[in-house]
């Protein structure tokens, strides 16, 4: 029988792997972005069966947001990689004078090793993209999945030293206590992913060590509708964002605001979207998932009664099924407004106009992503100026993660730090100044 090792023995091993340089040289971290590619295009199949079996996650999605969407992160550093390598030269202007031939660069470092705790919602990309940076950028990696997806967990597990140098990748997978006991070793970088309660116990534990940290938390996603816009694209864009993986995702649009006209109109326009996107029964629609497990059903089911149904409602624990809920004149203060939804409910909540609707974006804490469909300049430099989240996207939500020259990451309370594209690379180096002074 395998015994895994120790959180301490693997990060021993890892530490001893970054010291020997191997993990420097373009060559090698191309082929480890190559491997990680081979691994989830040539078991793409089994990666869908393993996300299906821990969240009924339907193919479409499995492809897009989990296999393609890493796919198209580590193509994008493949182009790039040694371009972004470079030394990037400053000019030599010194408080001082500075011989002629005098050079000033900054260059990207590797940290050492990188520690990457996923959640489980986007199980596989969660974990590889932060891994792909993180060797992108020279690093030896300790990753560990999210035990809520258990399948994806031990699926990665398996595959992942195939496809990377074993000699720089672990995985560790576990709970709680295996968390716990990772993070009381020393890292050099470490990138968590889940809910902000356990980002601060991340963060108190790297205090210990001096260890930098990146923070990608959640929150209250807020869209705000303005007058005037064509509520059938809004309906048909919002519905997708919002009930793909059954509202289980970080940047999902959580609740709408707008004007009462506009939210009468808008009513009608989402109960038709979500029969277009799931049909007459979401509960027998493949293209519809189901939430991770009781306890997370637990907590959405409650939120059913906060305001009128519109459409949706139902719900089955024995299936973990939650319909796609749309609910109308939803109070700021009802239970679903308390905490992030994560969950397929939609509270549509009345402002009267683009004042109060950045009041009530205001009155919360920072959100991963402020959204809004508006045909109005003013209303974008509003929200621009006056609002702050991790990111700002106009007429399509979710849409800006998918952009790999787009830094992705939060402020405030929903996390700090960034990644995807170069600025993993940023994330997982340190930027090192060097000079270079003639001594002739
Ligand atoms: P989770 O339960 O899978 O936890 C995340 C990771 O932290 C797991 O690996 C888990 O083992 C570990 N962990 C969590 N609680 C722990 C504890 N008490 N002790 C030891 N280890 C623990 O995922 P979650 O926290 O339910 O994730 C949902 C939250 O994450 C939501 O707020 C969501 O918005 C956020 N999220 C953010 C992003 C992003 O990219 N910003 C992506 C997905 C989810």
């Amino acid at each position: 029988m395998n015994i895994p090792p120790t959180p301490a023995e693997a990060v021993a091993r890892l530490r001893t792997t970054f010291r020997t340089g191997r993990t420097r040289p373009l060559g090698w971290r191309t082929e480890q972005l190559t491997g990680l590619r081979a691994l989830v295009t040539g078991h793409r199949d089994e990666l869908a069966d393993a996300l299906h079996t821990d969240l009924r996650k339907p193919r479409a999605e499995a492809d897009v947001a989990e296999v393609d969407f890493t796919v198209r992160e580590i193509d994008h550093t493949l182009r790039h990689l040694e371009q972004w390598l470079h030394p990037e030269p400053v000019p030599a202007s010194a408080l001082t004078r500075l011989p002629p031939g005098t050079t000033a660069d900054t260059r990207h470092d590797p940290l050492g090793t990188v520690l990457v705790i996923a959640s489980w919602n986007y199980p596989v990309s969660l974990l590889l993209v932060p891994v792909a940076g993180a060797l992108a950028a020279g690093n030896t990696v300790l990753a560990k999945p999210s035990e809520l997806a258990p399948v994806c967990s031990a699926l990665l597990a398996r595959l992942l030293p195939q496809y990377v140098d074993p000699e720089a990748i672990a995985v560790v997978e576990g709970g709680g206590r295996t968390t716990t006991d990772l993070l009381a070793q020393r890292f050099d970088h470490i990138l968590y992913t889940g809910n902000a309660g356990f980002g601060r116990t991340v963060l108190r534990a790297a205090a210990e060590h001096l260890t930098p940290v990146t923070l990608e938390l959640g929150g209250k996603s807020p869209v705000f509708v303005d007058r005037g816009v064509d509520l059938a694209v809004v309906a048909t864009r919002l519905a997708r964002a919002k009930f793909a993986n059954a509202g289980q995702t970080c940047v999902a649009p959580d609740h709408v605001l707008t004007d009462p006209a506009t939210a009468r109109a808008l009513e009608g326009e989402l109960a038709r979207a979500v029969t277009d996107l799931y049909g007459p029964d979401p509960a027998r629609s493949p293209a519809y998932g189901r939430i991770v497990n009781g306890r997370h059903f637990d907590r959405v089911a409650a939120l059913l009664d906060s305001g009128r149904t519109v459409i949706g409602g139902r719900y089955d624990r024995a299936d973990r099924y939650i319909a796609p809920t749309v609910l109308a004149e939803v109070e700021p203060d009802a239970p679903v407004m308390r905490e992030e939804i994560f969950g397929p409910v939609l509270p549509l909540l009345e402002v009267a106009d683009l004042g109060e609707a950045i009041a009530s974006i205001n009155d919360r804490d920072r959100p991963l992503a402020v959204y809004a469909f508006t045909d109005d300049d003013t209303t974008r430099r509003r929200l621009a100026e006056e609002t702050a989240s991790g990111g700002l996207n106009f007429g399509l939500p979710i849409a800006h993660l998918g952009i790999p020259e787009l830094p992705f990451g939060g402020v405030g309370e929903s996390g700090f730090g960034r990644y995807h594209g170069r600025w993993s690379i940023d994330t997982f180096s340190h930027r090192r100044a060097c000079l270079d002074v003639p001594l002739g």
